[in-house]
């Protein structure tokens, strides 16, 4: 694996994007059964995205991550943006990969290693495969999807080695990036990550964090009523949009702190009539 060039991305503070699910017209019904409607993002409006980001920003993680790239830094004049997509949906085969591969960018996918392959919301092993085998990234969002700040370190090595060394054995690439469900996070998660051996981490945080060797990518998080012109708002970092998502991150941290992540998960389900997975 390639390395970053840190002192480029603090140059030009890369913009990493989280997305979800994808989905087209009707086939999406059946599938977002069970999915949070708020991060299912209809496929016309993916494209919308799409266009934007390509005519504004360098659309590739390898301008980030790959050092044989490092000799472009020198002309950019343009920010980075990261493309990556949570939990594994199967609309990120059916959709973003042939929409990605149309625009000519490189994605990163984070999957859930217990539910690859195991039913017909979820990417294949094969899906898997094919999209690795295009330059697309294949990594880590643990084993389970439990929120990792409130296991102890015996289940946290567990979620991040067992997910880790299962990609690295069926897709056969090297695993050095973690997502966090629900963006969960505690002191020792980066420590247990490093000693695994994550060199990146990504979170729900709207900002990048560096931790000696290991840093930790904020992103801003979109959601399925995101315009373009959200988009816009959201990168800009003095709108009012930017501050209002920046302070209503922070109250829901305050609130499941208090709360607890499963209880604020339980009342979020059951507003949203989401089934509990
Ligand atoms: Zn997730």
């Amino acid at each position: 694996m390639p390395i970053l060039n840190l002192s480029l991305i603090k140059e030009f503070d890369t913009v990493v994007l989280m997305y979800h699910e994808v989905l087209g017209g009707k086939d999406g019904k059946e599938t977002i059964r069970s999915v949070d409607q708020n991060i299912v993002i209809p496929e016309p409006l993916f494209k919308d995205h799409l266009d934007f980001l390509k005519e504004n920003f360098f659309t590739s993680w390898h301008l980030c991550f790959s050092g044989s790239y490092s000799h472009l830094w020198k002309n950019l004049n343009k920010p980075v943006v990261v493309f990556t997509f949570d939990d594994g949906f199967a609309g990120n085969y059916q959709y973003v990969f042939p929409m990605l591969e149309q625009y000519g960018c490189k994605g990163i996918f984070f999957v859930i290693a217990d539910r690859i392959s195991r039913d017909h919301r979820y990417m294949t092993w094969g899906n898997l495969k094919e999209m690795s085998n295009s330059g697309h990234l294949i990594q880590s969002h643990t084993k389970s999807h439990v929120p990792l700040g409130e296991l102890p370190a015996p289940k946290i090595y567990n979620e991040l080695f067992y997910s880790k060394n299962l990609l690295e054995d069926k897709i056969g690439k090297e695993v050095l990036m973690l997502s966090l469900p629900f963006g969960s996070y505690s002191a020792i998660v980066k420590d247990i990550a490093y000693d695994v051996g994550y060199r990146y981490i990504f979170s729900s945080n709207l900002q990048h964090a560096y931790f000696g060797e290991v840093i930790v990518f904020g992103r801003i998080s979109i959601k399925s009523h995101h315009t373009v012109d959200t988009i816009m708002k959201l990168l800009d970092r003095n709108s009012f949009y930017f501050k209002r998502t920046k302070y209503m991150h922070s109250l829901k941290t305050y609130i499941k702190g208090v709360i607890g992540l499963n209880n604020y998960r339980k009342i979020y389900r059951f507003i949203k009539k989401i089934d509990l997975e």
